[in-house]
């Protein structure tokens, strides 16, 4: 099988996209979701760890929570950032206090943190809030 893996984030499906197709709107092939949106998707621990692991597009993921106000601010920066970033990477959001579990299986310590995985490995991590052209410059240096 040749293409890029690419987890859908609404649903978790693996689904395989021809390289020359990323860039024309890409949709899940189960539930038809844009894989390729701009858009930051909320996930679960589940989807974080398949995409984190297989995807052939880095990730990104903050982990927040809704009591953390760094988090709040930041919140706009990150989608701003996504925007930007369409294409590269793909931005995600986790909520620590949703799903406590997958704090503790990525050793997240303090929130915001973001991290970067591409290739099937964590690249980069950064603690605290960042605004968006930080964040782009980051992600870019990082995967
Ligand atoms: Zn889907």
């Amino acid at each position: 099988m040749s293409g890029k893996k690419l987890t859908c984030l609404e649903c978790g499906q693996v689904n395989r996209v021809p390289a020359d197709k990323l860039g024309a709107g890409p949709k899940c092939g189960t539930c038809g979701a844009g894989l390729m949106s701009p858009k930051v998707a909320e996930v679960d621990l589940a989807t974080l760890q398949k995409a984190a692991r297989h995807d052939d597009v880095p990730l990104v993921v903050d982990f927040w929570a809704p009591w953390c106000g760094p988090c709040r601010q930041m919140a706009p920066q990150f989608k701003q950032a996504a925007q930007e970033l369409s294409g590269l990477a793909r931005l995600v959001k986790l909520n620590t206090e949703d799903h406590p579990q997958a704090g503790m299986k990525y050793g997240i310590r303090g929130i915001p943190t973001m991290a970067a995985f591409a290739g099937g490995r964590e690249k980069a991590r950064q603690s605290g809030a960042m605004p968006a052209a930080n964040i782009v410059s980051w992600v870019r240096q990082s995967v």
